[in-house]
């Protein structure tokens, strides 16, 4: 893609309304619009990123055999008053009536029509188990929307629902989410730790989070530096009786074991093997898709701007054209990688070779390529590796093998 032909608006100045590094970055290099406190709309980069997230997640879920289905994101309140969730979310609902004096709220959260949903078509221990997963928008009418995606008052989440007829089934769901968790979150590089957590407002009796450590975090924990173990309390290490150290972090990912709270509260039964009526056991698992785009800028950025992980970044290369007759150049050699599924975005655009260099930074791309002024007698492509800041020289018809390489494609 040609960056003089793209929607990419990156600005010199920090943006005042950012309180923290990563949401400065996001703003800066145009990832996000502000639509209004707490609510934002996602520009073309900081979409392609979070449609990678996405694809990552989507991956995962559907390897552990979970089907993505979208609900609505208007409710009616009704479903809410049989598990009495209404009054305990009051304060974070967005209500309204409709024309015809009926309450609705945007949906904080789905438990209670999905299993509204679940209920209607199973009847059977045979139809059991499965997990049900989306990808979708959430609203909660948050007391302090701050840090851009990460406290936001509409945000996207992916949410999964396990329904089994027995106890140990949940478990078994339970524990597949659990690895499938580990494996996203390994992908978008985070330095995350999984904490056993209080289940809270979603009942049940157990629940972990997946924890990433950043400045700005909200919740505090408690951390041994030798042993690596993280506790809600301070006290000394459980293990090695080492001081702990606070830190603070962010929670990315929640699981729960909900047991049987919304299928009791519901009507949601099956009839088990002996023809006996059995509530559904239930687990809910969910991600903060958008936070996780903030959550990677704030932890992985510097002076020059944001550092995306391969897996998610906006594109594979950013190249640069520092002199317009190499511009021919510059297409065949994005042909060369789009055809091996590389994405390339070519600054092509009349500014000076500074901004260029500037943007390339601010914006984060895993590599930045050069077709420097040069290039004819040496026919070599410079590349650096925004990460590390490595920088080599790769003659064209290796610059496929190059990024296969550094891709660890075999
Ligand atoms: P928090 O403790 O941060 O308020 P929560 O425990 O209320 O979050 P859950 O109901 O567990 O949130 O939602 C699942 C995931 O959705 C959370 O792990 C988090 O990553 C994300 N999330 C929750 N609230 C917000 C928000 N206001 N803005 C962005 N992401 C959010
Ligand atoms: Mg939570």
């Amino acid at each position: 893609m040609f960056y003089s032909k793209s929607f990419i608006n990156t600005s010199r100045e920090d943006p005042k309304v950012a309180e923290c590094r990563g949401h400065k970055l996001l703003l800066k290099a145009n990832f996000l619009y502000m639509v209004s406190s707490g609510i934002y709309s996602y520009l073309p980069l900081g979409w392609r990123v979070l449609d990678k997230i996405n694809k990552i997640i989507r991956s995962e879920m559907n390897l552990v055999g979970a089907q993505e289905l979208f609900m609505s994101a208007v409710q009616p309140i009704d479903i809410w008053k049989k598990t009495g969730r209404d009054k305990d979310l009051e304060e974070v609902m967005f209500k309204f009536k409709d024309r015809k004096s009926r309450e609705f709220c945007l949906g904080p959260t789905h438990e209670e029509e999905i299993t509204e949903i679940v209920k209607r078509y199973i009847s059977s221990y045979k139809q059991l188990p499965f997990v049900l997963y989306q990808i979708q928008t959430k609203f909660r009418d948050e007391p302090r929307p701050r840090f851009g995606l990460m406290r936001s008052s509409e945000f996207i989440m992916k949410d999964a629902y396990s329904f089994s007829l027995t106890q140990q089934c949940l478990e078994d769901n339970y524990q597949k989410m659990y690895k499938a968790y580990q494996i996203i979150f390994d992908k978008f590089k985070f330095n995350y730790f999984i904490s056993e957590a209080d289940p809270g407002a979603m009942g049940g009796s157990a629940s972990h989070e997946f924890m990433v450590p950043a400045e700005i975090g909200e919740d505090v924990l408690y951390f041994c530096p030798k042993c690596k173990k993280y506790y809600k309390e301070e006290g000394k290490c459980l293990v090695c009786q080492c001081e702990t150290k606070s830190e603070k972090v962010v929670e990315v990912g929640h699981i729960f074991k909900l047991g049987t709270k919304y299928s009791k509260a519901q009507g949601a039964f099956v009839l088990d093997q002996q023809g006996r009526r059995k509530p559904l056991i239930m687990g809910c698992y969910g991600i903060g898709v958008s936070r996780i785009l903030s959550a990677v800028a704030e932890t992985s950025s510097d002076s020059k701007g944001l550092i995306w992980p391969k897996t998610i970044a906006p594109f594979d290369a950013t190249l640069l054209v520092l002199d317009k007759s190499q511009t021919q150049e510059a297409l065949s050699i994005e042909a060369l990688l789009e055809k091996e599924c590389f994405s390339i975005l070519i600054d092509d655009r009349k500014s000076p070779a500074g901004v260029k260099f500037n943007d390339a930074y601010l914006i984060g791309n895993p590599y930045i390529m050069i077709i420097g002024k040069n290039y004819r007698e040496s026919a070599k492509i410079e590349v650096e590796k925004r990460e590390t800041g490595q920088k080599f020289e790769i003659a064209k018809d290796k610059i496929k093998d190059f990024f296969r390489d550094e891709y660890n494609i075999k």
